[in-house]
C-alpha cells in the first residue's frame, strides 16, 4: 500500500475540488483547467485538470515502468490489492454518489446510488476471478498448456453516461490480470474518475492506475501510442471507428463497447399490462442516456393502442428534475451537446406531424438540460426517431403485424447491441429472440448483467466483450506452452 498518499475522508470533501490527475502514485495539479457543469443548473461547480500531452506521456511511461513488477505478482496478490480497492471505494461511497449526481445529473437516491454500489460490487467480485491454466494434453512425453499472460499498458477511454460503473468495469479486470492502466474519462464527467483514481493511489503501487483528464486529443494520443498494448473503449460508434483505425499502428488489442438501437418486441400474447412499468424504465432509465436502453418498442397491432394508452398513463406522472431532489424520477440530459441533438430530433418529430401522446415540447426557458418524457405513437419505420439512437427520454412505440416483419425491422439496423422479446408462450418468444442479431437478448426480463456474463455488441455496436471469463481474457494474450517430458 502507498501510505504516503492522503485521501480526504468524506466529511472533509468539498465538491468544488481541487481535483488532480493521478500519475505514478502522485496527485498532479495542472496549469490549465476546464469547467465542470451541474447539468441540472448549467452552473460551473468545479474545475477539472486539463492534462497536457506531456502529462499523458508521463502517465503512459509510469504505467509502463510499473508493469513488470505488477505482472510478476501472483494473481492472488493482485486480487488482494483489488479487493482492498473495493474497501477503499466503499469508504468513499456516499461522496462518490453525490459527486456523480452533481456532474452527471442522474437521481442521487436511485440511479446514482445504484451505479456506485454496482461498481463497487463489481470490483470486489472481479478481484476473485482467475483465468486458470488449461492443460490440453498431458501424455507420457508431452504436455500442452494454455496460459493467459498480461498485455502491458492498457488505455481506457470512457463516456459520460455511466462514468463510475463503466470505468471500474475496466479497472478491475485489467489489474487482476496483471496489466497496468492509463484512463481518460469523458471531459463532460471527469470528476468521479479523478476521485476514484485518487482513492486508488492509497491502495496500488505507483503507476499501476493513472488517470489523466482533458480533451478528446488525449484519447487520440492514447490510441496512437506505441507503448499502449490495448485500448478498452466505451463510447459512440463514430469515435469507436477512429479508435480502431488509429490503434492499427501497433496492432493494439481493442475492445469497443459502442452505441445501440435496441428493439423490444411485445408479441400478441404478452402479458402487456404487467410489463408496462418494466419497459418504461428499460426505455427511460437514466433519462434514456443508456447504450442498452430500449429505443424502439414494437407492439403487436392487436394490443398496440391499449399498450400505448397504458404506457402514457404510467409515464405521465414521472417527475423530471434535479437529481439531488428525492422526488425526482428522471434527471437532466448530461450535456448541452446531447441536449441540442435531442432538440433537433424533437423538431423533426414535430415538423413531420407524428402523433405524440405524451411530451413533445422542450421548455428551453429552464436553466437545466431538462427534456420531458416523450412518446411517439407509430412513426414511420424510416423516421429519424426510429433509425437513430436518440440517447434521451423520447421513445417510438410501433405497431407490427407479423413476426417475420418485426424481426426484419429489428435487424435492419447497423447496430446490434441488445434486444428483448416479451410473450406468454416462452418457446415462441425464445424462437424470436434467437433471430435477433444482437450481442444480448432478454426474454420476459431485461437489463440483467453479471460479473460472469459476457456483454458486447454485434455489428457496429462493438467488438469483443466486457465481463465474464471472455471479458477477462480480452486483457490477456493466449500463450501456449509445450513441454517435452
Ligand atoms: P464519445 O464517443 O463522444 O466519447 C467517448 C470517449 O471518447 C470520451 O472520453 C471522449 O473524450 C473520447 N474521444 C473522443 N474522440 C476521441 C478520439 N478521436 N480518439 C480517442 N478517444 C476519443 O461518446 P459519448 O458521447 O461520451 O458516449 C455516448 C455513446 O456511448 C453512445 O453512443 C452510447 O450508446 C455509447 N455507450 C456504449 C456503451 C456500451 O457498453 N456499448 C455504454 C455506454 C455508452
Amino acid at each position: 500500500m502507498n501510505a504516503e498518499t492522503k485521501i480526504p475522508t468524506p466529511a472533509t470533501v468539498d465538491f468544488a475540488g481541487p481535483y488532480r490527475l493521478s500519475i505514478a502514485g502522485k496527485m498532479i495539479e495542472t496549469n490549465a483547467t476546464f469547467d465542470v457543469l451541474n447539468p441540472a443548473t448549467n452552473e460551473v461547480f468545479a474545475q477539472a485538470p486539463e492534462g497536457s500531452a506531456e502529462q499523458m506521456e508521463v502517465a503512459i511511461a509510469a504505467a509502463k515502468a510499473a508493469f513488470p513488477a505488477w505482472a510478476a505478482l501472483s494473481a492472488d496478490e493482485r486480487g488482494a490489492y483489488v479487493e482492498a480497492y473495493a474497501d477503499a471505494l466503499e469508504a468513499h461511497k456516499d461522496e462518490l454518489i453525490t459527486l456523480l449526481t452533481r456532474e452527471q445529473g442522474k437521481p442521487r437516491h436511485t440511479m446514482a446510488t445504484g451505479e456506485v454500489e454496482a461498481a463497487i460490487f463489481w470490483v470486489r467480485e472481479v478481484a476473485k476471478r482467475r483465468l486458470p491454466v488449461e492443460t490440453l494434453e498431458d501424455t507420457e512425453d508431452h504436455v500442452v498448456e494454455v496460459h493467459h499472460t498480461p498485455l502491458g499498458v492498457v488505455g481506457a477511454i470512457t463516456p459520460w453516461n455511466f462514468p463510475v460503473l463503466l470505468g471500474l468495469w475496466k479497472v478491475a479486470p485489467c489489474l487482476v490480470t496483471g496489466n497496468t492502466m492509463v484512463m481518460k474519462p469523458s471531459p463532460y464527467t471527469p470528476l468521479c474518475t479523478l476521485r476514484f483514481g485518487e482513492i486508488a493511489q492509497g491502495v496500488f503501487p505507483p503507476g499501476v492506475l493513472n488517470i489523466v483528464s482533458g480533451g478528446n486529443a488525449l484519447g487520440a494520443q492514447m490510441t496512437e501510442h506505441p507503448d499502449i498494448a490495448k485500448i478498452s473503449f466505451t463510447g459512440s460508434t463514430a469515435t469507436g471507428k477512429k479508435v480502431m483505425a488509429s490503434g492499427s499502428s501497433n496492432l493494439k488489442r481493442i475492445t469497443l463497447e459502442l452505441g445501440g438501437n435496441d428493439a423490444a418486441i411485445v408479441l400478441a400474447d404478452a402479458d402487456w399490462q404487467s410489463i408496462v412499468p418494466t419497459l418504461f424504465w428499460a426505455a427511460f432509465g437514466n433519462s434514456g442516456q443508456w447504450c442498452i436502453a430500449s429505443k424502439r418498442i414494437y407492439v403487436h397491432r392487436s394490443i398496440h393502442a391499449e399498450f400505448v394508452k397504458a404506457f402514457v398513463a404510467f409515464a405521465k406522472d414521472m417527475k423530471v428534475g434535479d437529481g439531488m431532489d428525492p422526488a425526482t424520477d428522471l434527471g437532466p440530459i448530461q450535456n448541452r451537446m446531447q441536449y441540442d441533438k435531442l432538440k433537433s430530433l424533437f423538431a423533426d418529430v414535430k415538423d413531420k406531424g407524428y402523433k405524440v401522446p405524451l411530451g413533445g415540447e422542450i421548455d428551453e426557458s429552464l436553466a437545466g438540460n431538462f427534456v420531458p418524457v416523450t412518446i411517439v405513437d407509430n412513426p414511420p419505420e424510416d423516421s429519424r426517431i426510429v433509425q437513430e439512437e436518440p440517447f434521451g427520454p423520447i421513445l417510438p412505440i410501433l405497431a407490427f403485424d407479423e413476426v417475420d416483419e418485426v424481426v426484419a425491422k429489428a435487424n435492419a439496423s447497423p447496430f446490434g447491441l441488445a434486444g428483448s422479446v416479451w410473450g406468454r408462450d416462452r418457446e415462441a418468444a425464445i424462437a424470436v429472440a434467437k433471430r435477433l442479431e444482437t450481442g444480448t437478448v432478454w426474454v420476459n426480463e431485461i437489463h440483467i448483467h453479471g460479473i460472469d456474463i459476457p456483454f458486447g455488441g454485434h455489428k457496429q455496436s462493438g467488438m469483443g466483450v466486457e465481463n465474464g471469463a471472455e471479458g477477462l481474457a480480452e486483457f490477456t494474450n493466449t500463450k501456449t506452452y509445450m513441454f517435452h517430458k
